[in-house]
This record gives structure tokens, sequence and C-alpha cells, in this order.
């Protein structure tokens, strides 16, 4: 029998997700993105972290490079994880690469002669290079040929200085539109607020772009706050009792109190890690790469850290001090459960996270008094959700303009907070501060406050003669914490100011009136009783690894730990994460199956037709042996 020889088929975005990625099916917007894409639309895409952002673009730059358009430029700015993504697509048999800094004179030449070649499927590169001249002429020759095929911007919101992690050489990416405006964009990020969404419209020209607005909701993730009482004693119970031996990422504010944790921890016996900008490049490399590769790392980090972090098995992500805003918190957050299974977002807040954090707007000297309103707001509307007696997921959902059902999978939901009429005990703390600033005319700090209304007498209130005031002593039927809290949430209601010009004391503010008139009361969260309730309460939750090994059979969990045990010897021979060669639930699926041919492997989620060939043999041996 003969046949014509005829070219075969190209493969559909379908096609390249089972082959190439060895996944049977998009999730959630991706094929409409993907799409849309494919066929040369501009797009906006919003996700939440771990959403599935990368294949948005992956697979419109494979398709696109079969269909002849040439290389997709990957604009990101992590350099320090370029290696380890172009590693993870080369292990699914897509050719990538990044240029950077590092790469001698001779590489970069090998490299933009690949490119002129249309050998190229991907090329990641910095912000900062696209505005080199010698990038500028590469981008031009490969357009004149026809081998520019997409723009993808990756954290996109780096543009807008409202997001969090403005970055200023975001800025010079107008010249793609400028210089290539027939190019298609896709600009991606997972942070969704009104004024980061126009910015980016505006600076990337978007105008036209399709937006994809995923849900933001991330189910897997259990939000828990409480009030910070001993955070290094909390922090230590909840990784022992909740944690152990799992991947974390522990965030504190500043480098000092990163390295005092850390050591407090290892200590304690945790495999912990500090994190900052304080420290050597080389060794946060060293250190980033060490959480990628190793297992059960914890990372105890200022915000210096996490950015594009793709572990997928990242347990819990702890927050000993409070983020700047619920954008920072969630982006942060969401590094946790990225492979779908259980994680916990935890944070433990107190009144002095307030104060810092609105000492440091108001407080910043490059700002200008538009940008610190802004903040404040943004800074209040966290200060809320700590706050917040309803689902925590129903208000951050809400903050993203999305609406929702209490969701049984945070605090609030499975130990609901009991409530107090806190009117009368607002209405005290509120008419103190009043007094004060009347019969001194200086306004004074909490503590102090906290002090008059208590009845103490201590130097400082004999020295302004504050034992005279009416409202001295009137508050003792309270303990300090319950004045904190008070206190905490009348600022996270704008009634009370923090003034950072003036020692961070109180300051009446006109919201105050309605409640001081008693047109508004005041329902407050009981911190104490709920921190107590919480506690005991392990009998709902299993660990992660407690569920596999529950549905794993001992022949299955001996093939398991043979299959990591070589994926680890594998990863550490072509210097990459474990993960890039299989995630964990890939080698679970395997270990379940107890393969016996290479046709068993086929159609395991994770396995695509690459990483068959290269490691299927391998794999029944290992499985075979066990
Ligand atoms: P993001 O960049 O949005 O934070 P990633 O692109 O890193 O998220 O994807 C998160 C995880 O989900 C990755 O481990 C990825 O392999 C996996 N994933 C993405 N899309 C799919 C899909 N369609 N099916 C199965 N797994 C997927
Ligand atoms: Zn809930």
């Amino acid at each position: 029998m003969s046949s014509l020889p005829t070219s075969p088929p190209q493969p559909t975005a379908l096609d390249v997700l089972g082959q190439v990625f060895g996944y049977s099916h998009f999730r959630g917007p991706q094929e409409a993105i993907v799409d849309h894409v494919v066929h040369g639309g501009d797009a906006l895409v919003l996700m939440p972290t771990g959403g599935g952002k990368s294949l948005c673009y992956q697979i419109p730059a494979i398709v696109r490079q079969n269909a002849g358009h040439g290389v997709t430029i990957v604009i990101s700015p992590l350099i320090a994880l370029m290696h380890d993504q172009v590693g993870a697509l080369t292990e699914a048999g897509v050719s990538a690469a990044f240029l950077n800094s590092t790469q001698t004179f001779e590489e970069s030449s090998a490299l933009e002669k690949q490119l002129l070649r249309n050998e190229l499927t991907l090329l990641y590169a910095a912000p900062e290079r696209i505005n080199t001249p010698r990038m500028k002429g590469l981008l031009a020759s490969l357009h004149e040929r026809g081998l520019l095929s997409l723009f993808a911007i990756d954290e996109a919101h780096c543009v807008s200085q409202w997001g969090h992690d403005f970055r200023p050489e975001y800025r010079s990416l107008s010249l793609l539109h400028e210089t290539f405006p027939d190019v298609p964009r896709m600009a991606l990020t997972a942070t969704a607020d009104h004024l980061t969404r126009q910015d980016m419209i505006e600076r990337l020209k978007l105008d036209d772009a399709r937006e994809f607005v995923s849900s933001f909701d991330r189910p897997n993730i259990r939000y828990t706050i409480v009030e910070k009482t001993d955070p290094t004693r909390q922090l230590l119970r909840f990784i022992q009792t909740e944690h152990d031996g799992e991947a974390g990422i522990v965030y504190c504010q500043s480098r000092k109190r990163v390295e005092e944790i850390a050591g407090m921890l290892e200590a304690a016996g945790i495999k912990a890690m500090a994190y900052h900008a304080g420290l050597e490049s080389s060794l946060r490399q060293q250190r980033q790469d060490r959480f990628l590769r190793e297992e059960g790392m914890v990372m105890v980090a200022t915000i210096a850290f996490g950015m594009g972090i793709d572990k997928p098995d990242v347990r819990f992500v702890a927050h000993l001090d409070m983020p700047k805003n619920i954008e920072g918190y969630y982006q942060e957050t969401g590094r946790a459960g990225r492979d779908g299974q259980s994680a916990d977002a935890w944070m433990v807040y107190g009144l002095q996270d307030v104060v810092n954090q609105r000492r440091m707007i108001d407080t910043s000297e490059a700002a200008s008094e538009e940008f610190k309103q802004v903040m404040r707001g943004k800074l209040d509307a966290l200060l809320s959700l700590a706050e917040d007696t309803r689902c925590r997921r129903v208000s951050l959902l809400g903050y993203f303009g999305e609406a929702s059902q209490p969701c049984g999978n945070c605090d609030n939901c499975l130990n609901p907070p009991a409530v107090w009429d806190a009117t009368d005990a607002a209405r005290k703390m509120l008419s103190c501060i009043y007094r004060v600033q009347q019969a001194s005319g200086i306004s004074f700090g909490a503590g102090h406050l906290m002090d008059i209304l208590r009845g103490k007498t201590t130097e400082k209130i004999t020295q302004y003669g504050h034992e005279n005031l009416s409202t001295f002593g009137i508050g003792a039927d309270l303990a300090e914490a319950q004045w904190r809290s008070v206190l905490r949430q009348l600022i996270a209601s704008n009634m009370v100011r923090v003034n950072a010009e003036a020692f961070n004391t109180l300051q009446l503010m006109p919201d105050a009136r309605r409640v001081l008139k008693g047109e508004a009361s005041v329902l407050l969260r009981q911190q104490s009783l709920t921190t107590k309730a919480a506690k005991p309460k392990r009998g709902s939750k299993t660990s992660v690894k407690g569920l596999v090994e529950a549905t794993l059979n001992a022949g299955a969990l001996e093939r398991l730990a043979h299959l990591k045990a070589w994926r680890g010897e594998v990863a550490r021979e072509h210097n990459l994460p474990a993960f890039v060669i299989f995630h964990d639930a890939t080698l679970r699926a395997i270990a379940e199956q107890a393969p016996q041919s290479l046709q068993d492997l086929e159609g395991i989620s994770g396995m695509g037709t690459k990483k068959l060939q290269a490691y299927g043999a391998e794999v029944l041996r290992v499985c075979a042996a066990a």
C-alpha cells in the first residue's frame, strides 16, 4: 500500500495540552484565553496565583510557532527563576531559552542566531533587557522576518505604581506597542485591583485587549487570622501541630525579625532559612534554590521573597506581621497550595501592626498626599478583613469585586467568633481621646490612653494630672487586651487615626462623631475567646500527608517512596527542582497505577510525550524494583 507524503496536521491547543504537558483538560478560562491568543488577539489575563497562567502563553507560543509565526517573548522580572522555568519547558520538549546579564557575549550571539533561524519557541527576558540597543536590534530583525509571534508580559502589575511591586523598568515596555503595534500582546497578573488594572491597560496600551478575569477563589486555602499575643510561640505551635516537616513560607516585616525567627525555628529543630534583600545575591539565590529543591524547608522572609515561586507543594504561608494591603496579602498567601491540595494561610496581627503600617505610609517621603491617601484606604480594607466576623473568603473575594457564599473553610466559618457589643467601650475610648486632647492641648499614644481608662497611676499620668480627668478609671472593667481590640477596630473603621508625624499619637476622626452621639453601634469580635476556642479543634482537619497515606496501599506507598528518591536523583543531575521533573500528584498516580507497560503510563496527568520517552522506561524499572 502506498501513501502520498503529506505533512501531518498541526496539533491543536488541546493536543498540545495533552502531548506536551500531559493534562487532559483546560482549567477554567484557560481554553478561551489560549484560543483568543492563538488567533492573534491581545489579552489581559487576571488569574489568582496558582490559577495556571503559564499555560495561557506557553500553549499559544507552541501553536503559533508550529504555524510559522516565530518566537514568543516572555517578559518576566524573575531573573532568578528563569533557569528553572526554561528547564521545565525543556523537560517537556519545548525549545526555550532566556537572555540575561549572566550570559557571555558568545552565548548571547549563539542564542540570537538560533532565534533568527526560527529554532526557539519561547524566549524569557527581563524588562530591563528590552530597552537595550542590542535587544531592540534583535527584535527588529525578527520582526522583519515575520518571526515575532507574541509578547507575553508576566507579572504585569509591576507596571503600575498602585500595584504592590512597582518596577520602573516595566514602564519601558511601552516600546513594544509603539515599535511593533502589529505583534499580539498579552499581559498576565494575579493582582485584580481596579486601579492597578486601569493602569496596566493604559501603560501597556491594552485598551482593545480582551479582558479575562477568573474567579479569584482558592478553595483549597484555609484562611485564619488570629490575635498576636506571643507571635514566636504561636508560630512554633502552628508549624509543629499542623505542618510538621512540610514546606512553608513565613513573612515578617523587617530583616532583623526574619533573622531572629529563622534562628528560633532552627533552634526548635525546624529546617528553616532566612531570606531578605540585605543578603548577598548569591546567598539569596542559593537559599531560593534550596527551598525549591529540598523537601520540607521553611523560608522565613521579607516580601523580597516569593514572586514567581512556582513550588507547587508549599503547605502554608504564615504572616507574623501584617502586610500593607489585601493585594499583598492575597498574592503572598496565594503561594500556598498551588497543587490544589489543602493548605493554610495563617496570620497573627495586633495593634502594633496597625500603628507600624500607618507610620510607614504617613512618613514615606517620596509619596504624594494623593498616593498616601490611596495607601491608607488599602490598609483600612485589610484591617477590616482582619477584624471581620464574617467569612474571610467572602470578604476577600468581595474586595476583588466577586460575590460568594460563606466557605466553610476559614477560621470564622469553622469557629464563628463571639461578638460583643462594644458601643459603650468605644464611646469611652473616644471620649477619653477627646478629653485628653482638650485638657492637655496635645495628643497621646495608645499605651497612655489605656492607662487612663483603666485608672493606672503612672508617672506620666501624674505628670499631666490625668488622674483628674472625668474618663480616668472608667474602663477598669475591661482588660488591656480588650482595650487594644477596641482601639484596633476603631482605627480600622477610621474613627481614630494614628498620627505618625506626632509620636504615633491618637486623634479623633470625623467618623467618631456618630458613635459619640449614639447614632452608631460597634460590634466587635471577641478575640481572646475565639483564639482559645479555635485551638484544639483539630479533628476536622487531616493533614495532607495523612490523607495521602490513608488512600495508598502498602505497595503503592513503597513505590511512591522509590519514585521520589529516583526523582530526586534526576532533579539533582539536571540541576532542577524535583517538581519540574514530575509533580507529587503525578508520582502518586503512577504509584497507585502500578504500571506494567509504557501504555499504562500514558494518560497519567503530568505525563507528556517527551517525559514518557525520556523517563517511561526508568519509571517502570523503579516501580518493578519497589
Ligand atoms: P500561576 O502562574 O497562575 O500562578 P501556574 O501557571 O504556575 O500558575 O500553574 C499552577 C499549577 O497548575 C502548575 O503546577 C501547573 O502545572 C498546573 N496547571 C495549570 N494548568 C493546568 C491544567 N489545565 N491541568 C492541570 N494542571 C494545570
Ligand atoms: Zn469562610
